[in-house]
């Protein structure tokens, strides 16, 4: 249970849509979903994914992010986020 929690903190989605999402306050965008219903989100930056099953990380980025361009959300503003969705 502890370690769900601290998956659910290093992930979510930043809009309703779920088109974009956040792993490890880095944005990423929804590139593909596949057969099995696993989305695969992309750094919006580098090469990096990472997938997504019934909203819990199927697959975690393998490797570091590549750019220093790399959008890099802080906690408040993916809290603004949430605030606004709802
Ligand atoms: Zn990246």
């Amino acid at each position: 249970m502890a370690n769900k929690l601290i998956q659910n903190e290093r992930f979510s989605f930043l809009d309703p849509e779920k088109l974009a999402s956040h792993y490890d306050s880095i944005e990423f965008t929804k590139i593909e979903k596949n057969h099995d219903g696993s989305i695969i989100y992309r750094c919006c930056k580098c090469s990096l994914t990472f997938n997504v099953q019934n909203d819990m990380v199927l697959r975690e980025p393998k490797g570091e992010h590549k750019s220093i361009d790399c959008i890099v959300i802080l906690p408040v503003q993916i809290g603004c986020i949430k605030a606004y969705e709802n």
